[in-house]
């Protein structure tokens, strides 16, 4: 087939380098299970060293072990929960300190509590608010922080969700509904407070992929059929299918890409 010249590519370019990330360092949280663990595997996979957090000791141990042993990483783990007050100045310093700078980070922590909003109790609302908005948005300042002083540029990626985008219909889900919908909004607020400083933020917003978050969903045919009925794909994401969003924005290749929501969620939020 003959290529017009607006799509072929100059000799000696080779687009997939921009995903590289080869000499940047990574602080990943929620890496001891489901899309976390992944991502662990992502990022050192295409060159990161990675500080990876999470409150389980021994799956963190596992991981970093496993990725050291590989040829991957270098992979520390943090254990921690990030609703204490010194987690992410914790993470902060061990990137520093193992590797001596922060290129990227990914709010990948979470908790989600399914019942109807006459039924919820406040004081866990405000819980599920610290982990998945109040959490991120404190290890983005504290990380934003040492790249707007170090003059470094830098990829803040956070994972939202489609239900920060859109209600959860018959799936009653007011706390996390309303902290991935802070999420997204905070990502467009960091992104032009930092845009002319080089530090990028952008937000994945998956669909529906089984982890143990949501392993009652996936288990039930009633689970089943709102996940296949909602995405316009008529199926959940499969093991995989987020690995492409997070190089993008991790990397340079999206170098020109700050303050977005970009949904994996075959086609959940288009219909
Ligand atoms: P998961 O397997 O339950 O993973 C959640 C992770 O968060 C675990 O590693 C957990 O580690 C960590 N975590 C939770 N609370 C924490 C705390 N207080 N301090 C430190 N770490 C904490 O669920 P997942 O599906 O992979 O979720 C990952 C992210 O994707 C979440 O933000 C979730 O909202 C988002 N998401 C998932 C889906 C999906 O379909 N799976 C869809 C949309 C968005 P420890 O328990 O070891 O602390």
């Amino acid at each position: 087939m003959t290529e017009s010249p607006s799509t072929s590519m100059p000799a000696g370019i080779d687009a997939l380098d921009h995903f590289r990330l080869d000499g940047r360092v990574a602080i990943l949280t929620g890496a001891s299970s489901g899309l976390g663990h992944r991502f662990a595997q992502v990022l050192t996979g295409a060159g990161a060293a990675v500080v990876l957090a999470a409150r389980r000791a021994d799956r963190l141990a596992e991981l970093t072990d496993e990725l050291n042993a590989n040829g991957k990483g270098p992979a520390v783990s943090v254990t921690c929960d990030l609703t204490d007050a010194g987690a992410p100045d914790a993470l902060v310093a061990a990137a520093l300190d193992h590797f001596g700078q922060i290129d990227v980070v990914v709010n990948n922590a979470g908790i989600s509590r399914v019942l109807p909003a006459v039924d919820d109790d406040v004081e866990e609302f405000r819980r599920e608010l610290e982990i998945n908005l109040v959490a991120p948005y404190e290890l983005a300042r504290k990380a934003g922080k040492w790249m707007l002083d170090n003059q470094r540029p830098g990829s803040v990626v956070n994972i939202g969700s489609i239900l920060g985008t859109v209600g959860g219909g018959r799936l009653k889900v007011p706390g996390y509904a309303s902290a991935k919908g802070g999420l997204h909004n905070l990502t467009r607020e960091l992104a032009s407070e930092w845009a002319r400083k080089g530090v990028r933020c952008n937000t994945i917003a998956p669909g529906w992929f089984e982890t143990e978050m949501n392993s009652n969903m996936f288990g039930s045919d009633g689970g089943m059929s709102y996940i296949n009925e909602g995405a316009a794909m008529g199926r959940p994401g499969y093991e995989g299918e987020l690995d492409g969003a997070l190089l993008f924005l991790a990397s340079n290749a999206s170098s020109y890409v700050t303050g977005q929501i970009l949904h994996v969620d075959g086609g959940w939020t288009a219909i």
